[in-house]
C-alpha cells in the first residue's frame, strides 16, 4: 500500500531516502540494507504509510538509530522492535515525548493567530507512542548489518547526543539536522550546544571528510555538498569570536555566513 506522504528515491542498490511531506513539515529518512539486517536511519513523524514503505523496500530485519531524538525524527520508532539513539539525547527524547513542551516549541517565534492554527493541525501529531525496545549507543558505536558497517559518528550542537552515520563502503554521510542546507539550529536553550562545540563537530566531520562524497541530511534538498562543512565551521567560529554577522529568519536569531546560517540563543552573539 502506498501512503502519499512518503516518496522513495534510491540513492544505490541498496540504499534509499524516504521523503516524507505533509502540510506543515518536510523530512527525511534513510534505508540502509546489508545482508543479514537493514538499518533505518530515523522515522519522521512516522505515519502508518513508514511501515509499509519500508516492508516494500526489504524483508529484512529493521533496526532503527535516530541521528538525535527529537520528535520530527522518532516519532515513527514504535512501528519497529529495536530502536537506538546516543545516550546523551536521553533528556531530548523526554522533553520531544512530553506534548507540553512540543506545543510551546512548534509555536516559537511565531505570531499568536499561527500558533492558535499550528496547535490545531498538529494536535494528533503531538502524542508519541515509546513502546519498543530502546538502546543507547555512546561516542563510538558500529552496526553490523552484514557486509556492510555504519559507524556513528558523534556531533553534538543541535542536541548533546546528535550524531552522524558514516557508511565508508558506500561513502555516504547521513547528517540529521547537524548538517542541512537551510540552516543549522542552535537556539533552543533546553537542548542545544554552544557554537563552540558544534564547531568542533564540524571539524570531526572535516576530518573525515576522505570517507565519504555526498552528505544526506535530515530534512529540504538532498544530497548536500560536503563543502558546507566549511562553511557551517566558519560561522561558528565567527559566533564564538564575536564576529558573526546577525539577521533574523523565521522569527529566530540566526548568525549567517555565505551559504549557511545558525540560529542561536540572544547571549551568544558576544563570546559564545
Ligand atoms: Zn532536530
Amino acid at each position: 500500500m502506498r501512503d502519499n506522504r512518503y516518496t522513495v528515491y534510491p540513492i544505490t542498490e541498496t540504499t534509499f531516502a524516504i521523503e516524507e511531506k505533509t502540510r506543515i513539515s518536510q523530512g527525511l529518512c534513510y534505508l540502509l540494507c546489508g545482508k543479514e539486517k537493514a538499518l533505518l536511519i530515523d522515522t519522521g513523524l512516522g505515519f502508518k504509510g513508514l511501515r509499509e514503505t519500508v516492508k516494500g523496500l526489504t524483508s529484512l530485519p529493521v533496526i532503527v538509530a535516530n541521528t538525535h531524538a527529537h520528535i520530527d525524527h522518532i516519532r515513527g520508532n514504535h512501528f519497529f522492535e529495536e530502536i537506538w539513539f546516543h545516550q546523551k539525547d536521553k533528556g531530548v527524547f523526554a522533553l520531544h515525548t512530553d506534548r507540553r513542551y512540543t506545543r510551546k516549541l512548534l509555536g516559537e517565534g511565531m505570531p499568536a493567530p499561527v500558533q492558535v492554527v499550528l496547535g490545531w493541525v498538529a494536535k494528533g501529531l503531538l502524542s508519541v507512542n515509546t513502546s519498543g525496545q530502546y538502546h543507547y549507543f555512546g561516542d563510538e558505536y558500529i552496526f553490523h548489518l552484514g557486509e556492510r558497517e555504519v559507524a556513528v559518528v558523534p556531533t553534538p550542537g543541535h542536541t548533546p547526543g546528535s550524531v552522524c552515520f558514516l557508511d565508508r563502503s558506500e561513502r555516504l554521510l547521513f547528517s540529521g539536522d547537524t548538517l542541512c542546507e537551510w540552516g543549522v539550529l542552535l537556539h533552543l536553550t533546553k537542548e542545544s550546544c554552544s557554537s563552540q562545540v558544534f564547531g568542533e563537530s564540524m571539524q570531526r566531520l572535516q576530518s573525515l571528510e576522505a570517507d565519504f562524497d555526498t552528505i544526506w541530511p535530515g530534512h529540504h534538498s538532498f544530497p548536500v555538498d560536503k563543502s558546507y562543512i566549511d562553511d557551517y565551521l566558519t560561522c561558528a567560529r565567527k559566533i564564538v569570536q564575536g564576529k558573526a554577522q546577525y539577521g533574523i529568519t523565521k522569527g529566530r536569531r540566526c548568525a549567517k555566513y555565505n551559504r549557511v546560517l545558525i540560529t542561536v540563543p540572544a547571549k551568544e552573539d558576544v563570546n559564545g
